[in-house]
């Protein structure tokens, strides 16, 4: 694996992909600063000024951009089963892509594909942590690792990603050979929205009803008056109500 570390760089997701698509072996690009950090739709990612965990992983995958279904709700898996065997606390999954407490934000994971249907594909997985607390996001509550005495003690910046960098690599080298279905359990138990009643956003029909999980695919389970109906989509975001 080739480890690039810069101070400032655009977006680590544009510079995985530039590398990844010319290199022989899997990138992993992290940076102090994006400047041009972003969530899906093209929203902003703000970076922690006092640091964060800011990396993008690229790989080369052997199979068709199918193959890669799900991908982004079992990095969060394995992202929180990092930050938890380091001792960290109260982390949750926020369907489909973000890392929560009970106060706000704490990650964001952001995919991009090229490829065909029938592969090879390339994949960047973008990871923000906020390790410390970021400053200016004001559209979304937002949380940090490190905030407290017990949490400092918890894991230095160094040792959370080295966590997260083991995970993740041993995540995308695996996951053609196991698909989202062996996640779906650890997903679901790691659940912050289990039963709550929430509305979809970005969908073209309002939707609202109590949140049941995922299914195979990692597509968002809804339950309203006429059953179980099951949402997908890059567009699509949860709110509580
Ligand atoms: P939402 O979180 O509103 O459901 P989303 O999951 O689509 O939407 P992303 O596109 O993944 O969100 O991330 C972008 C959003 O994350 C921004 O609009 C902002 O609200 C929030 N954000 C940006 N930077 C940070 C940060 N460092 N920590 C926490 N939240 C952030």
């Amino acid at each position: 694996i080739e480890l690039q570390v810069a101070d400032i760089v655009e977006s680590t997701n544009d510079t995985a992909m530039t590398h990844v698509s010319q290199a022989s072996s899997p990138v992993i690009c992290l940076a102090e600063y994006q400047e041009s950090g972003r969530g899906r739709r093209g929203r902003k990612w703000v970076s922690a000024p006092a640091g964060g965990f800011i990396g993008s992983f690229g790989w080369k995958i052997n199979a068709g951009v199918g193959a890669l279904q799900g991908l982004s709700l079992a990095v969060g898996v394995v992202v929180v089963q990092a930050l938890e065997s380091l001792g960290f606390e109260g982390l949750g999954l926020k369907w489909p892509n973000d890392i929560v407490t009970h106060k706000g934000k704490v990650g964001g994971i952001l995919i991009e594909l090229s490829g065909e249907i029938s592969g090879p594909s390339v994949v960047v997985v973008g990871i923000g942590l906020n390790i410390y607390m970021p400053l200016g996001v004001q559209d979304n509550p937002v949380d940090a690792l490190i905030q407290s005495e017990s949490e400092i003690k918890c894991a230095s910046r160094s040792q959370i990603t080295l966590a997260v960098l083991v995970a993740v690599a041993k995540l995308l080298d695996n996951y053609v050979n196991t698909g989202f279905s062996f996640w779906r359990q650890a997903w679901m138990d790691m659940d912050a929205y289990a039963g709550k009643e929430v509305r979809l956003t970005g969908y073209n029909v309002l939707v609202q009803g109590n949140e049941r999980g995922v299914d195979q695919n990692g597509a968002i389970l809804i339950e309203m008056s006429d059953g179980i109906h099951a949402f997908s989509g890059g567009e699509i975001s949860l709110r509580q109500i």
